[in-house]
């Protein structure tokens, strides 16, 4: 599933290409990347929200996200082109979550050099209560 409508075959590429391309460790060659919360970030971002709805997903609303986890619970899609899949996202008055879905919205701010993230809810209703914020969010992964 993904919060707006786009390529499937891409995301499959990318996933493709991410499973297939083994990720450095980090210069100073202290933590491999992705073991852990090893690198964060603090980035101003707009961050709007989402449910697993057909309203919200149009004809990705299969009940998956993009990584294959459960859109029912809470999560974030993001850019893996500015935020890779598997990062920790500390949202103010979201709380924490895992980056596991995308969405042509958030493809596209990373485009134009933008940061975009929707945070995920199990109803509409609370996707709608949302609305539309701009926070600083800090991210806890390596570098994409
Ligand atoms: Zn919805």
């Amino acid at each position: 599933m993904e919060a707006y409508h786009t390529s499937r075959v891409c995301q499959a590429v990318f996933l493709l290409l991410s499973a297939c391309v083994s990720r450095p460790a980090l210069a100073n060659g202290a933590t491999p990347a992705g073991t852990q919360a090893d690198f964060s970030r603090q980035v101003s971002t707009l961050v709007t929200a989402y449910c697993p709805c057909a309203k919200c997903c149009g004809k990705y609303a299969d009940g998956k996200t993009a990584t294959g986890t459960d859109a029912y619970t809470r999560g974030a899609a993001v850019a893996p082109k500015l935020i890779s899949y598997g990062s920790v996202l500390d949202i103010p008055d979201y709380g924490r979550c895992v980056a596991d879905d995308t969405g042509g919205a958030m493809r596209n701010a990373a485009k134009r050099g933008e940061y975009h993230i929707d945070v995920r809810f199990p109803t509409h209703k609370e996707a709608l209560a949302w609305g539309r914020k701009r926070l600083t969010v800090t991210i806890w992964s390596s570098p994409p």
